[in-house]
């Protein structure tokens, strides 16, 4: 970066001038004269012979024309870059990149076009979201009867007994209960199994079918961690199955198999390329599978860069975790593919009342969700795993559940005299004012999902409703966690919603949905320009990431990840910033994408 700072000009002049004054007063002029030439000369030609040099071995790639937003500070924007291998090795205007082609180098034009960082989705549930883009979708649906219809449409396609999977709904469309019930998948599929996911990953909707497979009846209690949802008059399952209730049912679908999974992931990773996803944060679900991407990379097959976290279960840390985190940190800790991190997850959602607050829900003064993990088990598990160095990820939703992370991240620092270690929060959808300011003080990153926060009726009917409003004046603070000097990285949570990191991109920056409602915005103080949100998917989500120093900026030694855009974003109306449209995504200096649109 810095190709001038390792000049010693200073040091040499100072030390030879000394000792011809000392021994030739006379020719001093003339020697120091000489001297200064002679210099002059060398540093002329070592100026002149960098860049020939560098040049001389070429690149694979180059990109000329282009727009290039690099997020280094010293060079905002240049024209053009070249590619050799997998990095970077310049970054300039095209005259100086010109000089980097050879006979063999591959040149694509830019024409124009916004090229940028690829995008690091830093909350990502990869497996879980490559399955689900063979079931049945639900996102978008407005209400039960375009459920129904959805679901009946799926099961034609996809005819016999097998289980019918989805998901996607929301709360929403539940009216008051804002929770789902059997009877509307019953009058469709009274002998066939049903079994449909919320579109947040924490609540499950279950057919008669399905319940009765798992053997859930009115005497079966609730799991640790888990409800399943009763009418309160028969006590009967109602179908709607919350958090670790979950695992009820689960554990009798059948596994898909070692086939059908590489399958789903190599279609997962298409789309995360043609989305501009370079790198993600696995939050949870993918470490079991790490064979699976191991296999992936050994075929070349891999397009798209890992950091997969193991997902530590409550109630404590034991010794079989630490073995397997520390057996696959030995075996996965490259560009590719990489171990270092373990999630925990304090609490669970707003929606469904299972975040841990620290009074009463808005709307039901007798919930305030409940913790996860006691707190002395979870300090001392996460002390025990900073100390061996690894970065960890906490999920806390409710305002209890972020102080406890933050409180423990507090204790591992004090105890350990760790430093730099980033620790993170996940999701903090909401927040006590008071500690706000501890991210910047602990140097914890708050990792948020900006869709999250997207303002339709689930977040402002249902979540806003549940959380009350002086919760909800401090939903995804994410600019007021900046301010008191704390960094923050984004991701999407796929498939809790989309990877399109689009529209998290417009959300971050308007705080409304694509409709542009509410029109003062949702928490408008939140609002970040489009630079500060493109840094959180790319520089700091690299940082989120600990993996800045090569990856997350477009500049000369990085590795070259990178994609090509239909639209100048820093030019158009924000509202518009979700019509992108990627045209060419490279990873390691390879196209891993290229659109049909010119
Ligand atoms: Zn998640």
């Amino acid at each position: 970066m810095t190709a001038g700072s390792n000049r010693s000009h200073g040091g040499r002049l100072s030390n030879l001038p000394a000792s011809a004054v000392m021994q030739r007063v006379v020719n001093l002029w003339l020697d120091l004269g000489f001297f200064l030439l002679f210099l002059f000369f060398c540093a002329a030609a070592t100026a002149h012979a960098q860049n020939p040099k560098e040049t001389k071995s070429g690149a694979d790639t180059i990109i000329l024309h282009g727009r290039v937003y690099t997020l280094n500070p010293k060079q905002a924007w240049a024209q053009a870059l070249a590619i050799r291998a997998d990095r970077i090795v310049a970054v300039g205007d095209d005259a100086a990149i010109e000089k980097f082609r050879h006979p063999g180098t591959k040149v694509i034009d830019g024409a124009g076009q916004l090229v940028m960082p690829g995008f690091v989705d830093c909350h990502i549930h990869f497996m879980d979201g490559a399955l689900s883009l063979g079931r049945l979708n639900l996102e978008g649906a407005k209400d039960v009867s375009d459920i129904q219809l959805r679901l009946r449409d799926y099961a034609s396609q996809h005819p016999g007994t097998d289980w019918l999977l989805g998901r996607g709904w929301d709360y929403a469309m539940f009216g008051a209960a804002a929770l789902p019930d059997k009877k509307y998948l019953d009058e469709l599929f009274p002998d066939r199994p049903v079994y449909l996911e919320g579109y947040d990953g924490h609540t499950y909707w279950a057919n008669s079918k399905a319940l009765a497979i798992a053997g859930i009846t009115r005497d079966t209690p609730d799991p640790a961690n888990g409800i399943i949802v009763r009418d309160p008059a028969t006590r009967e399952a109602t179908g709607a199955l919350k958090e670790a209730a979950h695992e009820l049912v689960g554990r009798f679908i059948p596994e898909p198999t070692r086939a059908e999974k590489l399958a789903a992931l190599r279609a997962g990773l298409k789309w995360a390329n043609e989305n501009g996803l370079t790198r993600v944060h696995s939050a949870g679900g993918d470490f079991p599978e790490l064979e699976l991407y191991d296999e992936l990379r050994r075929h070349g097959d891999m397009t798209l860069r890992f950091y997969i976290a193991y997902f530590m279960d409550p109630p404590e840390l034991r010794s079989k975790d630490v073995e397997a985190i520390e057996s696959a940190r030995k075996k996965y800790h490259d560009a590719w593919i990489d171990t270092d991190a373990v999630k925990f997850m304090v609490d669970g959602v707003i929606e469904s009342h299972t975040a841990a607050m620290l009074d009463p829900y808005s709307d039901d003064a007798s919930l305030k969700g409940k913790l996860f993990w006691d707190p002395a088990k979870y300090n001392a598990a996460v002390a025990e795993l900073d100390k061996r160095g690894l970065q960890l990820f906490t999920h806390a939703i409710g305002e209890l559940g972020v102080r406890t992370a933050l409180d423990g991240y507090q204790h591992a620092e004090e105890i350990n005299h760790t430093r730099d270690r980033r620790p993170r929060i996940e999701h903090i959808e909401t927040i006590s004012s008071s500690d706000i300011p501890r991210f910047g003080k602990l140097g914890v990153i708050a990792s948020m999902q900006p869709l999250h926060s997207y303002p339709n009726v689930d977040t402002l009917d249902v979540w806003a409703h549940n959380a009350g409003p002086g919760r909800a004046s401090r939903a995804w603070v994410w600019k007021s966690i900046a301010d008191a000097g704390g960094h923050y990285a984004f991701g999407s949570d796929w498939p809790v919603v989309t990877l399109n990191p689009w529209y998290g991109l417009q959300t971050a920056v308007t705080r409304q949905t694509r409709e542009g409602t509410p029109e003062a915005g949702f928490v408008p103080s939140q609002r970040l320009t489009v630079a500060q949100a493109v840094q959180g998917y790319t520089l700091d989500a690299a940082f989120a990431g600990r993996r800045e120093m090569t990856e997350g900026s477009l500049e000369k030694g990085k590795l070259a990840d990178l994609i090509i855009v239909s639209q100048n974003i820093f030019e158009i109306d924000p509202h518009k910033i979700s019509e992108t449209k990627v045209h060419t995504t490279i990873v390691g200096g390879q196209v891993v994408y290229q659109s049909d649109a010119k």
